[in-house]
C-alpha cells in the first residue's frame, strides 16, 4: 500500500508489466505511441486510443486499482490466500459478490497456456475432494465427491518439487492418461499404485514404477505410505479448502480453487513475497478479460454431462453468492 497509494501508481506498474519495451498497440501491433493527459495511450500506427487495462483482466473494472492491488497482494502472498468474505471485510468492499468475483478473476489468470509439465520423478494418484468414501471399491468408485488427479515431483534426496491437481471425470485409463499427458512430461518416471487404470502408461513415454499395495501389506509396510508425496499434497489442499473456504467449494469451481492451491504450493519456497505478487499481476495483465458469466459457469471435467433439469443433486445456483443482493460489477 505504501508503494501503490493511488490508481496512477498502479497504472504505472501495470504499464511496465504489460509493455516492458514500451507501448505496443493491441489493435494494430504498432510499437510506439503517446501517453495522453487522461492516462490513456494514443497509437501512432492506427490513431486508436487505449488504456493499460484494456483487454486485460482489469478491463472496465469499477473497482479502484488500489483495491485490486491489495486484493492481489493478499491473494498471492498470504500463506492460505484469502476468502471472499475476509476480503470484503479487509477492504471494505461494498458487496460480497464484488469480492467473490475479484478472487475468481485472479484465480482464472493463474494457468499460463503452455506452462511446463512436471518432470523427473513424479508420484501420481487420485483422491476425492470433500472427504473419502469408505467402503467403495478400491476407494475409486465415484460418490458425491469430486475425483481429483494429483501429481507431485519428488526431489533427491528428499522433499517435493512442483505439483499439479485437476478434476478427473473418473478413474478410467482414458481419464488418467489424459491427466498424465496434460501434466507430466514424457520421459519422467511415474510412480503409481497398482490400479489398473495406470497399466501400460509406458506406451506414453513414461518409465512406470508401480507400487503394489498388496505387496506392501505382505511386506508388513503400511500401504498408505506408498505414495507419501501425493497424499501430503492432497491433505494440504483439503485442509485449505476446509479452513480458508470452509469447504464451500462447489464442483463447478473446484478447478479454479485447485489452480490457486497449486500456484501457491509451487511458490511456497519463494524467498520474496513481492515476486509472487509481481507474478500474479503479470499474469493478470497478460490475460484477456474474464466475464462474470464465465466465472459463474465454469467448464466441468469433459466426460461429465450437464445434469438435466429436474435431475438429481443440488442446482449449481445454490453454490453461487446470494442473488438477492444487488450485483455491482467488479
Ligand atoms: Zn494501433
Amino acid at each position: 500500500m505504501a508503494w501503490f497509494p493511488t490508481d496512477a501508481d498502479c497504472l504505472d506498474y501495470l504499464e511496465w508489466l504489460r509493455w516492458p519495451e514500451g507501448f505496443v498497440c493491441a489493435d494494430c501491433g504498432h510499437h510506439g505511441g503517446w501517453r495522453l493527459a487522461d492516462g490513456r495511450f494514443w497509437c501512432a500506427g492506427c490513431d486508436g486510443r487505449t488504456s493499460v487495462t484494456a483487454g486485460t483482466v482489469f478491463d472496465r473494472t469499477r473497482t479502484p486499482l488500489t483495491v485490486w492491488f491489495t486484493a492481489c497482494w493478499l491473494f498471492a502472498t498470504q500463506k492460505d490466500g484469502v476468502s471472499a468474505s475476509s476480503l470484503q471485510r479487509a477492504l471494505e468492499i461494498g458487496s460480497y459478490q464484488t469480492a467473490w468475483a475479484m478472487l475468481h478473476r485472479l484465480r482464472s489468470v493463474l494457468v499460463r497456456p503452455g506452462r511446463e509439465r512436471l518432470s523427473g520423478t513424479v508420484e501420481v494418484d487420485e483422491t476425492f475432494i470433500g472427504g473419502e468414501e469408505p467402503g467403495l471399491r478400491g476407494g475409486r468408485a465415484k460418490g458425491k465427491k469430486s475425483l481429483v488427479g494429483v501429481a507431485v515431483e519428488l526431489k533427491e534426496p528428499k522433499g517435493y518439487g512442483r505439483c499439479r491437481m485437476a478434476p478427473l471425470a473418473d478413474a478410467s485409463a482414458t481419464s488418467l492418461r489424459a491427466f498424465l499427458a496434460d501434466h507430466v512430461e514424457p520421459g519422467a518416471t511415474v510412480i503409481t499404485d497398482g490400479w489398473q487404470g495406470y497399466h501400460g502408461i509406458g506406451e506414453l513415454g513414461y518409465s512406470h514404477d508401480r507400487r503394489s499395495q498388496r505387496a506392501a501389506r505382505a511386506r508388513g509396510h503400511d500401504p498408505g505410505d506408498l505414495l507419501p508425496g501425493v497424499h501430503r499434497v492432497a491433505s494440504l489442499a483439503k485442509r485449505w479448502l476446509l479452513g480458508t473456504h470452509q469447504g464451500s467449494v462447489d464442483p463447478a469451481h473446484l478447478p479454479s480453487y485447485l489452480n490457486e492451491f497449486v500456484f501457491r504450493f509451487n511458490r511456497r519456497s519463494s524467498r520474496s513475497r513481492g515476486l509472487v505478487f509481481h507474478r500474479a499481476l503479470e499474469l493478470a495483465v497478460a490475460h484477456e478479460p474474464v466475464r462474470y458469466r464465465d466465472i459463474i459457469i465454469e467448464p466441468k471435467p469433459k466426460k461429465n454431462p450437464p445434469t438435466a433439469p429436474g435431475g438429481r443433486g443440488h442446482p449449481r445456483s445454490l453454490e453461487r453468492p446470494p442473488a438477492n443482493r444487488p450485483w455491482r460489477a467488479a
